[in-house]
């Protein structure tokens, strides 16, 4: 309530940020992950390069910004209901010129995966230079915010959850339905390839420009705590997608670690290892 100071019963701290969450999924899995990443010079930028060198991420991949770091702030109620602020801090320094510094890992990389806690000059650009060296790219358009059309000119795969398909229908001027038949449609004819869909327990299904279209169940799992399973099975999709190109494989793959994202408490650090997945695609 405004204008009230309630007490609290826990606080806890933890690094995060989709992106540092997708790198740290991708790596749990054995991807190699380089990438794009800002942080200022406080005290929480020390905590972040911490927190990469922990999470087996070379700290390089962190540009260094005056000023604050992004960070989020969540309340969760008794009732387990939550609000979330984010400040994108020095995220929002990432601009065309660093995609331009990274040319030869993005270059280099299979899958160039981004989401929405950067801005859109550092993702056309980085998007531009993957798939001028015939690349794979890959946006996941979360927390969301219409996407630019030079993102989706050079987008290949968008992975969306039901919020944010029903948003894209909303900025593409189509009609919400279920299946994301229209939204994909929408895509297709702005030069997207894919739309993977998810769902939540419901799965996900992925519909490609050649008219393929692919249902891929959820593991049927105890869900103790959904926060993560997108960036889970963003970043099970990409490295998987980025090992084969086998588009059942690669959803199977990211349903399974979506799955065991939301099996434990927290966020990042309920990503499953390479291990832990191939033990539950095996069951
Ligand atoms: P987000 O976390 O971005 O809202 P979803 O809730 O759609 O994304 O979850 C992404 C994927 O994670 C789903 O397609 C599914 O494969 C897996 N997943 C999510 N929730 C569950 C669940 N309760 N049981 C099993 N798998 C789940």
């Amino acid at each position: 309530m405004a204008g009230e100071s309630l007490a609290a019963s826990g606080f806890r701290m933890e690094p995060g940020g989709k992106g540092f969450n997708q790198a740290v999924a991708a790596r749990r899995l054995g991807a190699e992950v380089d990438g794009l990443f800002a942080v200022g010079d406080d005290a929480l930028g020390a905590l972040a390069a911490a927190a990469f060198a922990h999470a087996d991420l070379d700290p390089a991949m962190l540009r260094r910004r005056p000023g604050a770091t992004g960070a989020g702030v969540g309340f969760i109620a008794e009732d387990g209901e939550t609000a979330i602020a984010v400040f994108s801090g020095a995220n929002a320094s990432l601009s065309a010129q660093d995609a331009q510094d990274a040319r030869p890992a993005i270059e280099a990389a299979a899958v160039t995966l981004a989401q929405f806690e950067i801005g859109d000059a550092a993702i056309a650009e980085g998007f531009a230079i993957a798939r001028g060296a015939d690349r794979i790219t890959v946006l996941n358009p979360s927390p969301f915010r219409p996407v630019a059309p030079e993102i989706l000119a050079t987008c290949s795969i968008v992975v969306a959850n039901a919020v944010e398909t029903e948003a894209l229908a909303l900025a593409l001027g189509v009609e919400a339905d279920l299946d994301a038949e229209a939204v994909a449609a929408a895509l297709f004819a702005l030069g997207v390839s894919a739309l993977v869909a998810t769902c939540g327990a419901a799965g996900a299904i992925a519909r490609l420009s050649d008219g393929a279209i692919l249902t891929q169940p959820a593991f049927e799992v105890e869900a103790v705590d959904t926060i993560g399973a997108g960036d889970a099975f963003a970043a099970g999709f990409a490295t998987t997608f980025a090992e084969t190109g086998d588009w059942p494989k690669s959803l199977r793959h990211a349903a399974a670690c979506g799955a065991l994202a939301v099996r434990a408490e927290g966020g990042f650090g309920a990503f499953p290892t390479r291990v832990e997945r191939d033990a539950l695609l095996a069951a």
